[in-house]
């Protein structure tokens, strides 16, 4: 267990944002039909031979089409979430083109990609840094919040990075002559920032080809460092009065692009036991080598392997797959992964093809 002060105030979180709204191509919430019953099909395939030629049969087969659209979005709409560790986490990572994984149970979002619409509902962002696939879509999402009327997010960017990120949103803000609010914190390696009463961020050093870091998310609860058995008189507001630390408890750690060293720096320990590790495996097979991988700041899946001693999380998501494998190639790799660590291994593979697809 980690001890650490808190050396930020509680910020307080609005409850009272209205739900989100987006228009939808077609109603979820209200099926076109109801489910059919046997005798309803036959009695629908009845109606339908009677009006052929009749002009409403074109009609009846869009509506029909549309049903079957909607249970296929819907299936979809259904697959993307994650259920990891109690977290329904989702999101979209592919190599070079778009990051951002969202936990809608803390509200936040580890990098944002393109800006993908789920993460418009989220208040908090961590940037782990500058390259477009994970930060491109920061002046959208900041924008689309302003837009729906949802209060200015939080937007967390490693300290080497936050003055340029600031002359990017100036740069929005004249082009398009639109405001653009956000609180855009500066975090350093070290730092921590208490997101909710019970919530912590905390970056950790990661090793990329420009400065980045990565986060966890750590619950906290308080620790009473008094003897009890020596206090029988006290009450207990007196009791409360004498807590003065917090027991942080990594739940779900983000390393954004790295190449496997974080995955050996004794400070990053937590990263490792984590309930959730989200890392990166750009490059799965023999057609990019170790160290072709570490030249460019990534991770080949190779060495999370040779490094699986170290993994102690209960769940490892792998992400940032090169948009040059497909899901197969994807699950195989995972596979021999898994073979060698306690951890379930998991795979993102939203936006991905099949070979069978
Ligand atoms: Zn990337
Ligand atoms: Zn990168």
């Amino acid at each position: 267990m980690t001890i650490l002060p808190l050396r930020h105030s509680t910020m307080q979180i609005s409850l009272t944002n209205p739900p989100f709204k987006t228009p939808q191509i077609f109603p979820f919430h209200q099926p076109i039909f109801s489910p059919k019953q046997p005798n309803q099909l036959s009695l629908q395939t009845h109606v339908v031979n009677s009006l052929k030629g009749s002009g409403y049969l074109s009609e009846i087969s869009k509506a029909i089409d549309y049903e079957e659209q909607y249970r296929v979005a819907k299936s979809q709409v259904i697959r993307k979430g994650l259920d990891l560790e109690g977290y329904s986490i989702e999101g979209v990572s592919i190599g070079g083109h778009e990051t951002c994984i969202i936990i809608p149970e803390f509200k936040c979002a580890f990098d944002i990609g393109r800006c993908p619409t789920r993460a418009i509902h989220q208040n908090f962002v961590f940037i782990t840094h500058a390259h477009l696939d994970h930060i491109g879509g920061l002046p959208m999402y900041i924008g689309s919040r302003g837009l729906y009327n949802l209060k200015p997010p939080t937007v967390f960017v490693p300290p080497c990075i936050k003055d340029d990120v600031e002359k990017l949103l100036d740069v929005h803000k004249s082009l398009g002559q639109v405001e653009l609010n956000c609180e855009l914190v500066a975090l350093d390696v070290g730092e921590t920032y208490e997101i909710r009463n019970d919530l912590v961020v905390r970056p950790f050093k990661t090793h990329h080809v420009i400065p980045s870091q990565v986060s966890i998310l750590e619950l906290t609860s308080l620790v009473y460092v008094v003897d009890f058995g020596l206090l029988p008189s006290r009450t207990l507001q007196c009791v409360a009065d004498l807590i003065t630390d917090t027991i942080l408890s990594p739940e779900v750690a983000f390393t954004g692009d790295t190449t496997s060293d974080f995955m050996l720096d004794p400070l990053n320990a937590d990263a490792l036991r984590a309930k959730v590790l989200i890392t990166e495996a750009t490059f799965l097979d023999d057609s990019t080598t170790i160290e072709q991988a570490r030249q460019h700041g990534h991770t080949h899946i190779s060495e999370l392997i040779e490094n699986a001693q170290w993994i102690r999380n209960k769940t490892v998501l792998l992400t940032h797959f090169s948009s040059r494998y497909n899901i197969e190639d994807i699950r195989q790799a995972a596979s021999k992964l898994q073979s060698k660590v306690s951890a379930k291994v998991v795979t993102l593979t939203e936006g991905f093809k099949s070979l069978y697809s």
